[in-house]
């Protein structure tokens, strides 16, 4: 396997679909989730590798539900610059908190007047609303 690239949040997803390149990063508080915009590329080489690949393993791919790790194999490269490049818009859509380290969502997990997560900011009492652990 290799070494996925530098990641800035917890988890992600490839979210990727034909001829897209798409990733998904998970808030660490609350899992929600920011999707890249899709960046489209031309199949070309890949696919091409991709389809060669299918007629050798093409009994096991029918099999195999979604030849995921092959079909990744397959994107190569252009994969692994798309997702650098994911990577770094988020970066300026979710939240770094100074306090935990942890990526944020700015909808629901970001005190913006504290500039820290709302695990990090003190929460102000809201009228004996559900506090949220
Ligand atoms: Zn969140
Ligand atoms: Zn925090």
């Amino acid at each position: 396997m290799a070494e996925e690239p530098f990641v800035f949040t917890r988890r992600h997803e490839d979210a990727s679909s034909e001829g897209v390149y798409q990733f998904r990063f998970f808030c660490d508080r609350c899992g929600g989730g920011w999707l890249s915009p899709p960046e489209s590329f031309s199949l070309g080489a890949a696919e091409r590798l991709f389809r060669e690949a299918g007629q050798v393993f093409g009994r096991v791919m029918e099999d195999a539900e979604a030849p995921g790790e092959l079909r990744r194999a397959a994107a190569g490269p252009g994969r692994e610059r798309a997702f650098q490049r994911a990577v770094e818009q988020g970066k300026t859509q979710l939240k770094k908190c100074p306090g935990c380290g942890q990526w944020v969502c700015p909808e629901s997990c970001w005190d913006a007047g504290q500039g820290k997560c709302r695990g990090c900011a003190p929460v102000a009492p809201a009228g004996g609303g559900g506090a949220v652990p």
